[in-house]
């Protein structure tokens, strides 16, 4: 029994669609049934949304927009500093939520809770942050105002991974920079990707319609959420291969519409020949196994130069064999559950795929229900599925490097750019070799998984397009208007 089913103030009524302020039934015929990844459980049963009950949330969005863009930056702050205090009072309930829902560890529920809170936080202060700007005219008389507005209905597309903080770190920054939105969170954890924050806002007294959550199946309202006329910018959050298809449609359709694409990514973690080979370890098992391995910035290939090789994959194997694997809800569990049978499967072709291209396993173990062991293979070379594709689970390729330029460049060698790390005494040969990493994020001898809310979070190439946080998300959320003032008559050619 987890801590919330006795706390008689706990959310309830998770089966209900939230839309124009309203809870609501599904109108679809078919059914989301929301399992505990680990047991199996059926912990909800949501009736999904129509495209017509799409289409009544994009209209309250759409009308209480604008009433909220005349709000005091105050008024929208205070929003945000009451939602803030909620997400601290209710820290059980919601800790509980991650673990059933999305099979998050007892870690891994904790700093998602925290990573959200803190972008909750910084978005508090972009009501008074966000500033425009007089430029200089060439043209006698004239003045130039650049004005930052909101930029309308935001449609939010959110995964299952870090459900509750992938949807937090875009629906925060849009309302308090006075935008509405239309949330649809992923089919694996539609409570704390959606509902769950929904419940937060309302109480919060977040006005009606500025925050709607459709639950509903891809084939019904996936496209039309996009191609739909009211939303300004689709934040999307998720794999490559459907970030690809969304910007198409967001792009070709008939409505032309802004995207923040924060897409799949292949961390590499390089661990030079003089760096602390035991601080590599611990870091490389924790950015590796944290949630399963199942985040954009896991690590995804431990790159390791010739010298030091044998000594760090004894030393990384001893580590790894001490970790707790199996029920998430305990509190010293490292490794609990995969989210779902599709990526369980994928896992197992991953394992078998890697076996017959020659990587060589020397950690493996019984796969339980849906609880995949750590997995670790060595003698990985750069051109095998483990190195070449994102694995989203507890497996880890080694990969052996000749010395740093060859790491370098097996870093690289990748479609991904999202985040990365490299471990070595030497700060200025750290700094060197992280410049020289395309990528949008670099940690110097620390893990790949870091998200800190006033720094910028995003990837190059195939990872996406556009950053979160601090004044890279203000921006995104906003929209530039360039207007000027003619103060004495211009002289015009003819
Ligand atoms: P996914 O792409 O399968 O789904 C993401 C979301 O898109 C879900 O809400 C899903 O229902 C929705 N969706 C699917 N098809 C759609 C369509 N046609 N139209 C509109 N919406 C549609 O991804 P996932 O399996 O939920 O998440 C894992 C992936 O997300 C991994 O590749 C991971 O790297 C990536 N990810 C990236 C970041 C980042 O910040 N860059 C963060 C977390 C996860």
């Amino acid at each position: 029994m987890s801590s919330n089913d006795n706390n008689s103030n706990a959310y309830s009524d998770f089966h209900l669609q939230f839309i124009g302020g309203e809870w609501q039934k599904g109108k679809d015929d078919s059914i989301n049934t929301d399992t505990n990844p680990y047991n199996g459980d059926t912990i909800v049963e949501i009736q999904q949304a129509t495209k017509d009950q799409l289409d009544e949330a994009y209209d309250a969005a759409d009308q209480a927009q604008a009433k909220w863009a005349k709000t005091t930056p105050a008024e929208r702050a205070a929003v945000m500093y009451k939602v803030v205090s909620i997400l601290d009072q209710r820290q059980d309930e919601i800790v509980d939520w991650l673990i059933k829902e999305s099979g998050s560890t007892r870690i891994k529920a904790m700093v998602e809770l925290s990573s959200a809170r803190a972008i909750t936080l910084e978005a508090a202060s972009f009501p008074n942050r966000v500033h425009g700007e007089i430029r200089p005219s060439n043209t006698p008389g004239k003045e130039n105002f650049i004005y930052r507005e909101p930029i309308g209905v935001v449609a939010v597309i959110s995964p299952w991974n870090f459900p509750l903080h992938l949807t937090q770190r875009s629906i925060a920054p849009a309302l308090a920079l006075g935008n509405a939105v239309v949330l649809k969170p992923a089919s694996d954890t539609p409570v704390t990707g959606g509902l769950l924050l929904a419940k937060v806002f309302e109480e919060a007294g977040l006005p009606k319609g500025l925050l709607n959550v459709v639950v509903g199946s891809g084939s019904e309202i996936g496209d039309a959420i996009v191609e739909h006329k009211a939303p300004s910018l689709v934040s999307f959050t998720g794999s490559t291969s459907v970030g690809q298809h969304i910007g198409e449609l967001a792009n070709g359709g008939e409505y032309i519409k802004q995207v923040a694409l924060e897409l799949g990514g292949n961390s590499p973690f390089v661990v030079l020949k003089d760096a602390d080979i035991e601080q590599a370890v611990k870091a490389a098992a924790f950015g590796k196994f944290l949630h399963q391995g199942q985040i954009c910035i896991a690590i995804n290939r431990v790159i390791v130069e010739d010298e030091i090789y044998d000594d760090f994959v004894e030393r990384f194997l001893a580590h790894v064999k001490t970790l707790n694997v199996g029920d998430p809800n305990k509190q010293d569990t490292a490794v609990g559950p995969i989210i779902n049978e599709k990526q369980l499967k994928s896992l197992k072709d991953k394992i078998a795929k890697a076996q017959d291209e020659g990587a060589k396993m020397i950690l493996s173990g019984e796969i339980e229900g849906q609880v995949v062991p750590p997995h670790i293979f060595t003698e990985v070379t750069r051109e095998m599925d483990l190195s070449c594709n994102e694995v989203f689970g507890p497996l880890v390729g080694i990969i052996r490097a000749k010395d740093e330029d060859d790491a370098l460049s097996i870093a690289n060698d990748s479609m991904y750019g999202l985040s990365s790390a490299v471990f070595t005494a030497d700060m200025q040969k750290g700094l060197r070799f992280a410049r020289g990493i395309r990528a949008g994020m670099t940690h110097i001898n620390d893990i790949s998984v870091n998200d800190e809310s006033n720094t910028p979070f995003g990837g190059e190439k195939n990872s996406g397009i556009g950053r979160f946080n601090g004044e890279w998300v203000l921006e995104e959320f906003t929209r530039t208007h360039w207007i000027s003032m003619q103060n004495e008559p211009r002289q015009y050619p003819f």
